[in-house]
């Protein structure tokens, strides 16, 4: 039983009085599952270990950086020869360079990289620079999606902000909020009605290459491709965010299993979490003309002390050298054989429920069998008071997973046999704690 934690809950305690809710990112706090986080102290391959020598099988690794499984040795290799040279120098090293050429050579959608520290950077960057390139204001999201927590895209936004049920951000002001167009996901007519109202003003789209923030939502058929045909009809750009998605849904990410194929690109893409390997890196990249409005190039400023840190460098050319197609092969065989025994532990409870998948991506919405999970309105609709039941029985059994309905599982490479029957072997104690919420 792991929920007897008391040196957890004596650092909960401890941080609750010098942090608000304990937490430096609000998800981590528990809030929609009840109790008391795990504090962490080590990991290693599929496994994590908490403050009281409790062991889990990882489901969250670190909310996707974790693809080839915490720690890895050709990871902590390169990271400790980076160290050793130095943490941090404020000028150029070329590991930027390295790291730049291996994305570009995976997602030819990318002609140029900007490093930058997290993934709300690199949207908040990309907002800016549609903005300058286009010398228009307005952008459209959609409701469900997160793209970080800059102020234009909190509105209808998922993630924390969906689990903790809010409408968006205070502090965001009015004439902010006024800039955001926010749209029903995977509804094309909404967005060739705003662009026939506002087309001239609409400096870009930005969406999730597939959301996985309002519990995953698998795009529609063309819904993408017509994100691009509409912008580039207008003049407007098209972002794809692949923070969560890019390098772990595949080799080229998320654009690169589905629209590659179909023959569109996006004007701009953000990346993090894989790309740095655990590290604090992101990334925004895509059209060279687009990209050279970059300062010093180009009129829109962007910049960053720590951009390009030579350490997190290391660590994201060792995890992208290291992230084969045979690891996506892998990963995804392990994310199909869990979904399966995920819906027959439901279906032998009789609890209602659909799985939702974007590659080797998906979660579960619980309710949602007969219309599935299309949109934000679809998520919010779900039984999700099935969840925290759910949740705790998996974390008395050995097994950490996201502690919100509306997050993915993500799984590694070292998922092992042992580490997948322990995730196996709990879910039919969960479903039925699930069925009788
Ligand atoms: N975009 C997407 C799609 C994300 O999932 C996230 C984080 N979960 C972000 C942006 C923001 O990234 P960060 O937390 O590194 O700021």
């Amino acid at each position: 039983m792991t929920s007897n934690t008391p040196v957890s809950d004596q650092l909960f305690d401890r941080a609750r009085s010098l942090m608000p809710g304990g937490v430096n990112s609000p998800v981590r706090a528990f809030g929609s599952v009840g109790g008391n986080p795990k504090f962490m102290v080590s990991a290693k391959g599929a496994y994590l270990t908490d403050a009281d020598g409790q062991e889990y099988v990882d489901l969250v690794c670190s909310w996707g950086p974790a693809l080839l499984g915490h720690a890895h040795p050709a990871v902590l290799d390169a990271v400790h020869a980076a160290v050793d040279r130095g943490l941090s120098f404020g000028a150029s090293t070329p590991d930027e360079a390295n790291l730049a050429e291996i994305v570009k050579d995976r997602v030819s959608a990318v002609e140029r990289l900007r490093m930058v520290s997290t993934g709300t950077e690199a949207t908040m960057t990309a907002v800016r620079l549609a903005r300058g390139f286009t010398g228009r204001n307005l952008i459209i999201k959609f409701a469900g999606c997160y793209h970080g927590h800059l102020d234009g895209l909190l509105a209808a936004a998922g993630s924390g902000v969906a689990t903790l049920a809010l409408p968006g951000s205070a502090g965001v002001t009015e004439a902010t909020a006024a800039e955001t167009l926010v749209l029903p996901y995977n509804d094309l007519d909404a967005v060739e009605a705003a662009f026939a109202a506002h087309g001239k003003n609409i400096a870009a789209v930005i969406t999730e290459a597939a959301p996985a923030n309002m519990g995953v939502v698998t795009p529609g058929e063309g819904f993408n491709a017509g994100l691009s045909r509409i912008t580039t009809e207008h003049g407007a750009l098209l972002i794809l965010d692949e923070v969560l998605t890019g390098f772990r849904t595949g080799y080229a990410g998320y654009w690169g299993l589905t629209g590659r194929q179909e023959g569109w690109a996006p004007d701009l893409l953000t990346f993090g979490k894989v790309i740095g390997g655990g590290m604090p890196t992101a990334a925004l990249g895509g059209r060279a003309d687009v990209m050279d409005f970059l300062a010093p190039v180009g009129p829109v400023y962007q910049a960053g002390t720590l951009s390009g840190n030579p350490v997190a460098m290391a660590a994201g050319v060792a995890t992208l050298s290291n992230a084969t197609p045979e690891v996506y092969a892998y990963v995804d065989a392990r994310s199909l054989e869990l979904s399966a025994a995920l819906s027959t532990a439901l279906d032998a409870e009789g609890v209602d429920h659909s799985i939702q998948r974007a590659g080797n991506l998906f979660s579960v919405a619980f309710g949602t069998s007969a219309k599935g999970v299309h949109n934000y309105d679809d998520a919010q609709g779900q039984e999700s008071f099935r969840y925290a039941p759910f949740f705790h029985s998996m974390l008395d059994s050995g097994v950490y997973l996201p502690p919100s309905v509306f997050e993915a599982w993500f799984l590694s490479a070292a998922h092992d046999d042992a580490a997948m029957n322990r995730i196996i072997e709990a879910l039919p104690a969960a479903a039925k704690a699930a069925a009788s919420a």
